[in-house]
């Protein structure tokens, strides 16, 4: 029979503050970008261990409102790329339990099993964040993604709960329809008004009425309240290995401000090429192809994931400057994107400043060609820039 298995590490972010600093150990904790920060700039906090939840601190809480409701709170800065640590070498434990595993969070997995006891294998992963990293992680089991998701919560902190068929409709007479992710409490109190409060009530009602009070959703939802979750898991698809964009100029040309110009347009259409696969990437390298047909690369890794288009043609223009002067004329002009990640969940903590002027260039971009909109000061080189296609 098919198992999935959710694990979900318990208050990550704060746990692993705790595991690298003992004497945070057993305390109140809020993880802050920057706990020091003064002023405007004084991010919320990120997340509390339980010891801070118990007195009621919440992810996404001003620091302000946290003291005033836990004044022991211990406010520390994060780590993000411990909990990346942590994050990849779990996944790749995971790797070797099964091929089918979903990357849903960065501290959330769920993972498909075939197998007789599947609580032993999540005992086994309990055991290995444990040992491993010296955090506790919560595992949930049962025959659909959704349901196992809901048996975690059951189980938190540090629990296994493991649903089978048979346990089902035992489970659903107590619990509230909001045990369902995706049933927040408008949902919730519309449905309790109506005399819907268990996931079994949900299921005994007529399939029309859940419709009407949940939209196009109540059927599915219905469907989750009866034991049936088909709710497939996303999985990893074949790494992108790389992303380019090039072309080859009207006229060869030893000005650098022509390649940055033509740079400026590969470098929009690669961001678009990135965004429209929901992917970011690393590392960008530029190539140069010269009169004489030899061609010369330059590369360089970036600080984030990205695919933010100033960020990307920043770091091309820096690259076209180490290239300069030419050894001969520039022929054709490429730029692309190596260590690409798909579906990349951007770090909490670091942000990338979103371009206020994006949609409007992209609604020019759309209307009237790619090469249509450049700066000013590039403008002198658009004859040399046969139109990019996209
Ligand atoms: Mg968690």
């Amino acid at each position: 029979m098919k198992w999935i298995i959710h694990v979900d590490m318990d208050a990550f972010f704060a746990s692993c503050e705790q595991a690298i600093n003992p004497k945070l150990k057993g305390k109140p904790i809020g993880v802050m970008a920057d706990p020091y920060g003064r002023g405007k700039k004084r991010s919320v906090v990120a997340a509390a261990s339980y010891e801070a939840k118990r007195c009621g601190v919440k992810a996404g809480m001003p620091p302000k409102q946290a003291l005033e409701l836990c004044p022991n709170l211990i406010l520390v800065p994060a780590h993000p790329s411990y909990y990346g640590y942590v994050h990849r070498g779990t996944l790749k434990y995971l790797k070797t339990i099964s091929q089918e595993i979903e990357d849903y969070s960065i501290d959330e997995f769920f993972i498909a099993y075939y197998g007789k006891s599947p609580d032993r294998v999540g005992k086994d992963i309990e055991a290995f964040v444990k040992k491993e990293y010296g955090i506790t992680c919560s595992v949930g089991i049962a025959p659909g993604k959704l349901l196992a998701k809901m048996a975690t919560e059951e189980g938190k902190p540090d629990g296994l709960v493991w649903w089978k068929p048979e346990d089902i409709p035992g489970v659903y007479r107590y619990l509230p329809v909001s045990a369902i992710p995706g049933i927040g409490s408008n949902r919730e109190k519309l449905l309790n008004q109506n005399g819907i409060y268990t996931l079994e009530d949900l299921a005994y009602t007529p399939t029309s009425v859940v419709k009407n009070l949940l939209g196009i959703l109540g059927e599915y939802y219905q469907k989750i309240a009866c034991g049936v979750d088909e709710t497939p898991l996303v999985l990893e698809e074949p790494p992108l290995k790389s992303i380019t964009r090039s072309v080859t100029l009207d006229y060869s040309t030893h000005n650098p401000l022509v390649v940055e110009a033509v740079g400026r347009l590969l470098c929009a259409s690669l961001s678009k090429g990135l965004e429209e696969i929901d992917a970011k990437a690393k590392e960008i390298f530029i190539f140069l192809r010269y009169d004489d047909m030899s061609g010369e690369a330059n590369g360089v890794k970036l600080e984030l994931y990205t695919n933010n288009e100033e960020t990307i043609f920043r770091a091309f223009r820096e690259l076209n400057a180490s290239m300069v002067p030419y050894p001969q004329g520039v022929r054709s002009v490429g730029v692309g994107m190596t260590d690409i990640r798909q579906h990349y969940t951007p770090s909490l903590f670091y942000r990338e400043r979103p371009n206020p002027l994006k949609p409007v260039l992209e609604h020019i971009r759309q209307r009237y060609g790619y090469d249509s909109i450049i700066p000013a000061h590039l403008l002198f080189a658009k004859h040399y820039t046969p139109i990019i296609a996209e």
